[in-house]
């Protein structure tokens, strides 16, 4: 038989009442605040995001903002946060929002769905926070939450599971207050209900409506499939520094890190006379070259096992760079203007 989630809402909603984190995007759920916290939200820890929020809002305050900035500048204020494709998106939603609705993000559930980069959960958060729509907002937190309470031993990846978890919890939103429900079950699995280790049952609002918790079945819910193990890559990382300036190199358009400024890297892990082999091929005449050390960077389906060299060329060959998409900028601009991905801050962090 369905769990009844029903019984639960008040439970929940006095709990948030008194226990709900005082947030910046809370403060003020304009629902511009509102959807840049939840993209951020997508891919970082509630206390980090706190600070990037604030440094993008104070750059970019409003949808028109947004729509007008200069890619460049983009990704410099979304540095750190990866997933890049995801402000992109932002970008060409707030471009739209723009032209069909005069800046005004859109109070309607399948308008918002329509927009780019934006999906059930995020759809959800909005229209219910910002506007107080009685729909549900589905994620991770909310599955674990809702699957324990039930005591289901549903796979949780599954878009079925999803589906159907949505349907119940909107046949059952309070309508007065859905933004609060939705989040009192996201900040229960944040705070109380935990992913990793044992919840804190005891602190828990629902424990006595909780079925895995009688049941003693806590531990095993929720249910997920064994994720594939990820690809290792080998790289030499190229911190390639020449009349004080330091080479950057642009990622293709498409796959990973789409686009984006990286340090050059050449594909194993190879020795300082290997490296200084394959730069004499690249045009690199070399002064000097110094180890950088090793580093590890994990993305969801790839792992990337990285040594790194400073390299301190005598010569560069611009013309054969240029055609490769490489430019020289200084200190400064990488520190201000150009937008590194993550995977390359232990290099980064080690510029003179
Ligand atoms: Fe989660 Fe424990 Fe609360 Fe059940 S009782 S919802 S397992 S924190």
């Amino acid at each position: 038989m369905a769990y009844n989630y029903e019984v639960t809402v008040p439970f929940l909603l006095d709990w948030f009442d008194y226990n709900a984190r005082i947030l910046p995007w809370r403060e003020n759920p304009k629902p511009y605040y509102v959807w840049i916290s939840e993209i951020m939200l997508q891919q970082t820890r509630v206390e980090a995001v706190k600070g990037y929020f604030d440094r993008f809002i104070e750059a970019l305050p409003d949808v028109e903002a947004l729509a007008k900035v200069d890619e460049e500048r983009l990704l410099k204020l979304w540095e750190g946060l990866g997933y890049y494709n995801r402000v992109r998106n932002m970008q060409k939603a707030a471009i739209k929002i723009m032209e069909e609705y005069r800046g005004e993000i859109p109070a309607d559930y399948k308008k918002l769905l329509d927009l780019p980069g934006i999906g059930t959960y995020t759809a959800g958060a909005v229209a219910s926070i910002a506007y107080q729509i009685p729909v549900p907002a589905v994620d991770g937190n909310v599955l674990r939450v809702t699957k324990r309470m039930a005591c289901s031993f549903d796979d949780i990846t599954k878009d079925s599971v999803k589906k159907e978890l949505w349907q119940e919890l909107y046949d059952i939103m309070p309508q007065d207050r859905p933004g609060d429900f939705n989040q009192s079950l996201m900040e229960l699995g944040a705070t109380v209900c935990l992913p990793n280790g044992k919840p804190l049952c005891d602190k828990c609002p629902v424990m006595h409506l909780c079925k895995a918790f009688k049941e003693d079945k806590i531990m095993q819910i929720p249910v997920k499939p064994v994720k594939k193990e990820r690809r290792i890559e080998e790289r030499t990382i190229l911190l390639i520094e020449y009349q004080d300036k330091f080479t950057l190199h642009k990622r293709l358009e498409r796959g990973l890190l789409a686009g984006l400024w990286e340090l050059p890297s050449l594909d194993a892990r190879l020795r300082p006379g290997e490296t200084a082999e394959r730069l004499k091929e690249m045009g690199v005449e070399l002064a000097e070259i110094t180890p950088l050390g090793e580093a590890k960077h994990i993305f969801s389906h790839v792992e990337w096992h990285m040594v790194g060299y400073h390299v301190r060329a005598g010569r560069l060959d611009l013309s054969r760079m240029e055609e490769k998409k490489f430019i020289l900028a200084g200190k400064d601009e990488i520190d201000e203007k150009y937008s590194i991905p993550n995977a390359f801050s232990s290099y980064i962090k080690q510029i003179p």
